[in-house]
């Protein structure tokens, strides 16, 4: 709370401040801190009641016992979990950096009980786009310069009136960028079509690749299957326009045996051949839609011209990020960082709420027209369409994509639920330590980074909690843990920059 001259009797102190300022002056403010902490200083922790009891499984003797009514205000904190940012940026910097080691390991090896020879597995980073459903503004570029959005004659313009070219240079930022020239010209249907459909498509694309690499073997798959084998990790990203498109990182393998998981594939077939063979089964791929209405024409669903498929290799150039250059090589870190980027994005982009229903809302936020035209599409599909277009009622906010932002076929990399094992087992680690001694912390007051994961198990914790509600009591503490959170995401940043640094150097 800042001092001021004015008399006290005329400040009006925000409530925020005086619930802020009670926890931080209660005996108990330690405690409270290093709890906010234990959760990660999420946004909307769950709060927990009860007990937990830790047993060594083989004397049965306890170890230790938990009562959350020990801790201040007689509860227990846990993570939301919740992988979007604008619900909890902490959770979902959390799932980011847990995506990032998942495909990083994937692509690079030598971490997270991938081994390091898969690095030298053909390895190709693709991005899968959807066609074009009308044209819209964008930032364009010729030879890494930024050039005119759409150069035609301004006098040619479609039935509409509209010009049919745009002579501007957008900059970044521009609010027109990923509206259409003409929104009457703009095929709503076909883009919220598409979109439904997009996972269907992903899906018939990973049986296609299969197939292909087979027939470019002169096997059969079923032959091709005792050889190689194919793992993917993708995410889906949003582009401008509203439609998503597919980054996938694409590993050939052998089949895994056992005293291997991740072989090297017993064919030899070079990332430059992997690259055309991306190429080759995304342009064969196709669907057609079920009709919205009834005598409407066939749409057969297919993706994008623009595949883009580059070989990720060790001694490629790090950084490069998206080069212009299509031939150019990427380097499995930078590959590892851009995708992992758009892990927890989802619609954030677009200003969408969570659990928007109802179009006509979007409108009155001032989210752009475009954008609000799509979702009024949705709605009207899910309302009109028939029964495969039902439940896009469900899927407003997200534009009618249902799929998974992110998916990995099962060896691709660790698992997840690997990663958070780790973690969660670390957090009862914790709260026993804490009972015997206190809890780990570093020079700054914050929490070590995790340990790596140890499988073996000797003790039994059982426990039995109840749910006391979901957010911090007050929102001062609220408050505190953001200042926290926002801090502790600073400090995690600086130090897995300079962990890259080091592993660089
Ligand atoms: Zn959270
Ligand atoms: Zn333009
Ligand atoms: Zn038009």
């Amino acid at each position: 709370m800042s001092a001021t001259t004015a008399p006290i009797s005329a400040v009006v102190v925000a409530a925020v401040e005086v619930e802020a300022g009670q926890r931080l002056l209660s005996p108990t403010f330690e405690r409270w801190a290093e709890q906010a902490a234990n959760c990660g200083h999420c946004a909307r922790p769950i709060r927990l009641r009860g007990q937990a009891t830790t047993f060594d499984r083989a004397t049965g003797e306890v170890l230790s016992t938990y009562d959350s009514a020990t801790e201040p205000d007689g509860v227990l904190y846990a993570r939301c979990g919740n992988r979007r940012a604008s619900v909890c940026p902490s959770c979902s910097h959390e799932y980011k950096g847990d995506m990032w080691h998942l495909l990083a390991a994937g692509a690079a090896g030598g971490m997270k009980g991938v081994p390091e020879s898969v690095a030298t597995h053909p390895l190709v980073f693709a991005t899968l786009t959807a066609p074009s459903f009308g044209a819209v503004h964008g930032l364009r570029r010729r030879s890494g310069r930024p050039t005119m959005c759409r150069p035609r004659a301004t006098s040619a313009r479609c039935e509409h009136g509209q010009p049919l070219g745009c002579r501007t240079v957008h900059a970044e930022g521009d609010r027109l960028l990923g509206q259409p020239l003409c929104p009457q010209c703009y095929d709503y249907t076909g883009h919220v079509v598409w979109q439904w459909w997009a996972p269907e498509l992903w899906r018939r694309f990973t049986i296609a690749l299969r197939r292909v690499l087979a027939a470019s073997l002169g096997l059969t798959q079923k032959e091709a299957h005792t050889l190689v084998r194919v793992s993917f990790a993708k995410v889906a990203e949003f582009q401008r326009r509203g439609v998503v498109h597919f980054h996938a990182l694409i590993r050939l393998d052998g089949p895994p045996t056992e005293s291997e998981e991740f072989p090297a594939p017993l064919v030899d077939v070079t990332v430059q051949r992997l690259c055309e063979l991306v190429h080759v089964a995304a342009s064969r791929v196709w669907f057609d839609a079920p009709a919205t209405a009834p005598g409407e024409p066939l749409r057969r669903l297919r993706f994008g011209m623009q595949v883009d498929a580059r070989a990720v290799t060790a001694d490629a150039i790090r950084e490069t990020g998206r080069a212009d250059d299509p031939d150019a090589g990427l380097h499995p870190e930078t590959v590892a960082a851009y995708i992992a980027k758009y892990a927890t994005k989802a619609c954030d982009d677009f200003g969408l709420p969570p659990r928007l229903r109802d179009p006509e809302a979007a409108r009155r936020m001032g989210i752009a027209e475009h954008v609000c035209r799509l979702l009024a599409e949705v709605h009207h599909l899910a309302r009109t369409g028939g029964v495969k277009y039902l439940a896009l009622a469900k899927w407003v906010s997200m534009i009618g994509f249902r799929g998974h932002f992110s998916t990995k076929s099962r060896r691709y990399s660790t698992t997840l639920s690997r990663l958070r094992s780790a973690r969660k087992r670390w957090t009862v680690e914790r709260l026993r330590d804490r009972l015997t001694g206190p809890a780990p912390v570093d020079e700054r007051g914050a929490i070590p980074p995790e340990p790596e994961v140890k499988v073996e198990d000797t003790t039994l914790v059982v426990s039995s909690w109840s749910l006391d509600g979901i957010g911090w009591l007050t929102a001062g503490d609220a408050a505190l843990a953001a200042t926290a959170a926002a801090q502790a995401r600073e400090w995690a940043d600086e130090r897995a920059k300079r962990r890259r640094e080091l592993l660089r150097g």
